[in-house]
C-alpha cells in the first residue's frame, strides 16, 4: 500500500520503519496535514495522521478527490477527525484503540507528584544553590480521595497506581462497568464533590466538551488538584483561570490544552504573538503544563507503530480481496 504519514517527529521514524518491515511504501513527512499539504497524498492509498493534524471535512474531501481510501490515526482519540465527512466520502478510518495505558497514567501521576511536592520550583532553587525549604510543603497522597472521570484503559491503570499509594479511589464512567473492585463507582457530581485529586480520562466528545466549567467546579472541594492528560477541550480554560484566581483549584496539571492545535509539538519561542490564555495560565506557580507528551515512552511508541502498520496490513488484505 502507498502511504504518506504526516506530522512525523524524528523520534517516531525508526520505530515506524522497523514496524513496517518494508511491507508498505510509506513516505514520512514532518508537515502537519492541512488543506495546503493534502496534495502530498496524491498517488497514495492511505494517509497516517496524529492528533493535531487537520482532518476536517474540507481536508477529507480534498483527500477523497486525490483518491485516498484510508486514514489511520496514530492515537486513541479521534476527536480531530470529521468522522461523518469520512463516512460520506467512503474513506475508511482506523485508530490505535489502546496502547500502553500505563504511559499516560504514569505521566498523570508525574504531574500530580511534581505539583504536590513542588519539584519544578525545588529543582530551580537547587540549581541556584538555594536549598531553603520555604514554600515547598506538600501533602501526603496516602489516605486522600482520588476522583477519576472515565474508567477505561487509562482510568483503570491510574486507579491501580493510586490504590498503591493508599488512596481511596472513586470514579464515574458513562458505561455500566462491572468488576472494578478497587474503584468505588459514584455519580459524576459525587466524584467532583468528594475528590481531593481529580483526574480526567474520557474522550473529547460533544458530551464531554467543557465538562469542567464554572458550574461543575462550584461543587468541588476548595483547593482540589485537577489533572488533565486527555484532551484540552474537557476544560473551559477561561473558567479554570477564574478558579485558580479564587483558589478553588489548588493545583492544575495539564498535558493537553484547549487551543494546542498549531502550537504544541513545535518550537514557538520566537513567535511574536503568543497564545494569551496559555500565557496567563502559566503565570500561576501551581500550574504545570507539558506539551502533550503522555504517550511519549519507548513502549507506547512501539505499540502505536505496530498497531498503525497492522491497520494498513488489514486494509491491504481487503484491497487485494476486493480487486481479485
Ligand atoms: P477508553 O476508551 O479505554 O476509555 C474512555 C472511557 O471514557 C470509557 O470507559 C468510556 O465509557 C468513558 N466515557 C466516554 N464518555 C464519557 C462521559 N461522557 N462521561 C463519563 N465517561 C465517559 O480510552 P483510554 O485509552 O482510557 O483514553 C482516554 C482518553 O485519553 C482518550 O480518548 C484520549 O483523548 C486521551 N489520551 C491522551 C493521550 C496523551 O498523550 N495525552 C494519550 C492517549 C489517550
Amino acid at each position: 500500500m502507498k502511504v504518506v504519514a504526516y506530522s512525523i517527529k524524528p523520534f517516531e521514524k525508526e520505530v515506524l520503519v522497523k514496524a513496517n518491515k518494508k511491507k508498505h511504501d510509506i513516505t514520512l513527512i514532518s508537515n502537519a496535514l492541512s488543506l495546503e499539504t493534502a496534495d502530498y497524498a496524491e498517488g497514495k492509498d492511505a494517509v497516517v495522521v496524529f492528533t493535531n493534524d487537520d482532518v476536517s471535512a474540507l481536508v477529507i474531501n480534498r483527500l477523497a478527490d486525490l483518491g485516498i481510501k484510508y486514514i489511520a490515526t496514530r492515537s486513541v482519540g479521534t476527536d480531530h477527525i470529521d468522522i461523518e465527512a469520512a463516512y460520506k466520502t467512503g474513506i475508511s478510518l482506523a485508530n490505535v484503540p489502546t496502547y500502553s495505558p500505563q504511559a499516560i497514567a504514569e505521566h498523570a501521576i508525574a504531574l500530580a507528584l511534581s505539583l504536590n511536592r513542588h519539584l519544578i520550583q525545588a529543582d530551580e532553587h537547587s540549581h541556584n544553590f538555594d536549598f531553603k525549604l520555604d514554600g515547598l510543603t506538600g501533602f501526603n497522597f496516602y489516605g486522600k480521595t482520588v476522583g477519576l472521570i472515565g474508567l477505561g484503559n487509562i482510568g483503570q491503570a491510574i486507579a491501580a497506581i493510586f490504590n498503591g499509594f493508599g488512596c481511596r479511589v472513586i470514579g464515574y464512567d458513562v458505561a455500566n462497568l462491572v468488576n472494578l473492585a478497587e474503584i468505588e463507582l459514584l455519580s459524576f457530581d459525587e466524584v467532583l464533590r468528594q475528590a481531593d485529586i481529580l483526574s480526567l480520562h474520557v474522550p473529547l466528545t460533544p458530551a464531554t466538551k467543557y465538562m469542567i466549567n464554572a458550574a461543575s467546579m462550584a461543587i468541588m472541594k476548595k483547593g482540589v488538584m485537577l489533572i488533565n492528560t486527555s484532551r484540552g477541550g474537557l476544560l473551559k480554560t477561561i473558567d479554570i483561570i477564574e478558579a485558580l484566581e479564587q483558589g478553588k483549584i489548588g493545583y492544575l496539571g495539564i498535558d493537553v490544552y484547549e487551543h494546542e492545535k498549531n502550537l504544541f509539538f513545535e518550537d514557538h519561542q520566537n513567535d511574536r504573538n503568543k497564545d494569551l490564555l496559555l500565557q496567563r495560565l502559566m503565570t500561576y506557580p501551581n500550574v504545570l503544563v507539558t506539551p502533550h507528551q503522555s504517550f511519549l515512552t519507548h513502549e507506547a511508541l512501539q505499540q502505536i507503530a505496530d498497531r498503525t502498520i497492522k491497520n494498513l496490513d488489514l486494509w491491504q488484505k481487503d484491497k487485494v480481496v476486493a480487486s481479485t
